[in-house]
This record gives structure tokens, C-alpha cells and sequence, in this order.
């Protein structure tokens, strides 16, 4: 693949451009199939067809089943919310004990569903 940030190729799938230090999915510039330069508001490469649209960026890198359990055990805790790096709300939690089990009810079933978002505004939708 290529990075999306610089248009250097890499090596397998790695979490960070070794050339830029962005991740590499992340840029919109290059084409990830094949290098050529790309239009950021294209969804497909006009060189090679890939898919290029920011779909696949959308999605939180975190684990739904982790804030899924965590919320069901610890959600007064707000750990699932520390863990998606979403501070303030986590510690709002903490004071409020989980708005005394009804808003640790409702992010349990908001992780469930798969639309809990991360501190990026990204669905955890991966389990
Ligand atoms: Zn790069
Ligand atoms: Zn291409």
C-alpha cells in the first residue's frame, strides 16, 4: 500500500507512515492502491479504480466488545469512556455515578448498537 499523507510505499499495513509519521490511511492526497496522486473529495482513484473514500476511516480503531463489557461492569466508573480517551464525560461519570445508572444503561446500549463514538467522533463498530 501506499501512504494516503505522502505517496511513499509501505511495507504490509503499518499503523504509521515511516516516511511522514501520519498514519497512513489518514491523508487524502495518494491514491492507497496505487500511489498517483488523488483528489481529496474523489471516493475512487481515477488511475487505478480503488476505492479511496473515507469510509473506512470512519471507524474507531477500538473495540466495541471492550466498551461494551466495560460499560456493563464498570460504566458508573466511566472506564469505557477514559478508554475511547473521552476525559471530561468520563469523569462527569465518576461525580454522577453513571447519572445514577441510567446514563451507564444508555452508553451500554449505545456500545452494543455499535454507535458509541470515540473521542474522534468515530463509531466504534468493531468488535
Ligand atoms: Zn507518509
Ligand atoms: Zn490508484
Amino acid at each position: 500500500m501506499f501512504c494516503r499523507n505522502c505517496g511513499k510505499e509501505l511495507i504490509g499495513n503499518p499503523d504509521m507512515c515511516m516516511s511522514c509519521g501520519a498514519k497512513p490511511l489518514s491523508g487524502t492526497s495518494f491514491c492507497k492502491a496505487c500511489g498517483g496522486t488523488t483528489n481529496p473529495l474523489s471516493e475512487i482513484c481515477v488511475k487505478c479504480g480503488a476505492r479511496i473514500s473515507k469510509v473506512e476511516n470512519n471507524v474507531s480503531p477500538k473495540s466495541r466488545l471492550a466498551i461494551t463489557l466495560l460499560s456493563f461492569f464498570l460504566g458508573f466508573l466511566g472506564i469505557h469512556r477514559f478508554y475511547l480517551g473521552r476525559i471530561v464525560s468520563g469523569i462527569f461519570m465518576i461525580l454522577t455515578l453513571g447519572g445514577l445508572g441510567v446514563w451507564e444503561l444508555v452508553d451500554f446500549i449505545i456500545a452494543v448498537s455499535g454507535n458509541f463514538k470515540d473521542k474522534n467522533g468515530l463509531k466504534v463498530t468493531n468488535w
